[in-house]
């Protein structure tokens, strides 16, 4: 697809560039050769005024003034009557009209003027003159030559510079397709399994003979299913929506620190439940940032929910907020399983999974971190991780602050 539409565009380019080329070349060569033959023409009239001159002088005859630059000199009287001629095979009577003509035959090409001779304002006769064209013909067929040449081989290049052009102007769209079409078929896969899962547990549940218990059981995983698929749906049109910069309409003031701090509080519970320790160090009263709240807090709820779930009973879970370089800086660090290193390249990866296995298990699709990375990249930010297996992970957000006045305070809960 992406080959065919880089063969039009570059074959578009090429015919537009080359007709433009060689329209300009053709008129191009269409003003030299008027602009030569005036010229000619110009010395040939200043030619023939000499001879005229010459005539009116001395009364010589044409062919008594040899003049080797003229192929003929032919004189006719008043009634257009044949008088002298330089050459065999003038006419008796002269049927030219005045002025200039071009002569082809086999053996030359000629450019021939005829001028009437005046005494006062009348005519007394005729006197034409003829040269060859051989001069302006060779300048002529060298420019010819050279376009003939010279234009083939520059559409040839064009060819080449527009193949060139479309590569480059289509690789953002290959990539971009590239990674919608991987996207897609992800999304696809993961769409599939729960729509089996489905699919079964209502052929058994229908099943003779009907147990209300047994559907009512079958009923309830497939609840649970379709509200996995559910979030799964969501998560997906999250990514899709949120592609690219953010709109700047939808940047607040925000402080990060309350954010932070309201986002420990309402975790606190789940963190208790599960056996896990839950402390925070964030030195900054207030952190002002510019950013879409919203968005932000979903890539905290991912990363503390992450902790959470890869974080066995009677461990640790601390997030600290600081301020280093004019970016403000959270990290999570927790006591957990760990991501191998051969992973963390591809963590932040969309549908990307340390252990499918295992994830499965609590829930994931292996889009939290992507979301996260997605939400912290479009606030010009950056995000990271460092981890080791069996001794917990450590992920970094580092955003651009917005100037504001700091406050420092230390606040640890657990
Ligand atoms: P999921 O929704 O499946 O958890 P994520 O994108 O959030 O997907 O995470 C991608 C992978 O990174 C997961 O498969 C998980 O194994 C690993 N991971 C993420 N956070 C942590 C963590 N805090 N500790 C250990 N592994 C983690």
């Amino acid at each position: 697809m992406f080959h065919r539409s880089r063969r039009n565009l570059a074959y578009w380019y090429t015919l537009s560039m080359g007709g433009v080329l060689t329209l300009f070349a053709t008129i191009g060569y269409g003003l030299t050769v008027n602009e030569q033959l005036d010229r000619f023409d110009q010395t040939l009239l200043k030619q023939t005024q000499i001879l005229t001159g010459q005539l009116s002088r001395s009364n010589q005859s044409p062919s008594m003034t040899p003049n080797p630059q003229f192929a003929y000199v032919r004189l006719y009287d008043a009634r257009r009557r044949r008088l002298q001629a330089s050459d065999q095979s003038s006419p008796l009577r002269l049927e030219d009209t005045i002025g200039w003509r071009t002569i082809t035959s086999p053996a030359s090409v000629l450019r021939q003027l005829t001028i009437p001779l005046k005494n006062g304002a009348r005519i007394v006769g005729y006197l034409q003159v003829a040269v060859p064209l051989d001069s302006l013909q060779k300048s002529l067929d060298q420019a010819r030559l050279f376009l003939s040449i010279g234009l083939p081989v520059t559409l040839g290049v064009i060819g080449v510079i527009g193949w060139t052009l479309a590569g480059i102007a289509l690789q953002p769209t290959r990539h971009a397709y590239d990674r919608l079409q991987r996207f897609t078929a992800d999304a696809s896969h993961e769409l599939r399994t729960p729509v089996a899962g489905i699919l079964s547990q209502a052929q058994v549940a229908l099943m003779p003979p009907e147990d209300i218990q047994e559907m009512r059981s079958r009923l309830t995983q497939i609840v649970m299913i379709a509200q996995s698929m559910g979030s799964l749906i969501d998560q997906l049109l999250f990514l899709s929506r949120q592609d690219g910069k953010l709109d700047p309409a939808t940047l607040n003031a925000i402080d990060f620190a309350a954010l932070v701090q309201s986002l420990i509080e309402e975790y606190t519970p789940q963190a208790i439940e599960k056996h896990l320790q839950l402390t925070s160090h964030i030195r900054e009263a207030t952190l002002w940032l510019k950013a879409d709240p919203n968005l932000l807090r979903q890539a905290i709820v991912n990363l503390i929910t992450n902790a959470l779930k890869y974080t066995p009973a009677g461990g640790m879970i601390e997030l600290r907020l600081f301020v280093q370089s004019n970016h403000a800086v959270f990290e999570i660090q927790d006591t957990g399983i760990g991501i191998p290193a051969a992973d963390l390249f591809h963590v932040f990866e969309r549908f990307y999974r340390v252990d499918t296995a295992r994830t499965r298990q609590t829930g994931g699709f292996g889009l939290g971190l992507a979301i996260a990375k997605q939400i912290i990249e479009a606030h010009q930010g950056q995000i990271r991780v460092i981890s080791e297996v069996d001794r917990g992970s450590t992920f970094r957000i580092e955003l651009p602050l917005k100037p504001s006045s700091r406050f420092t305070s230390d606040i640890s809960l657990s």
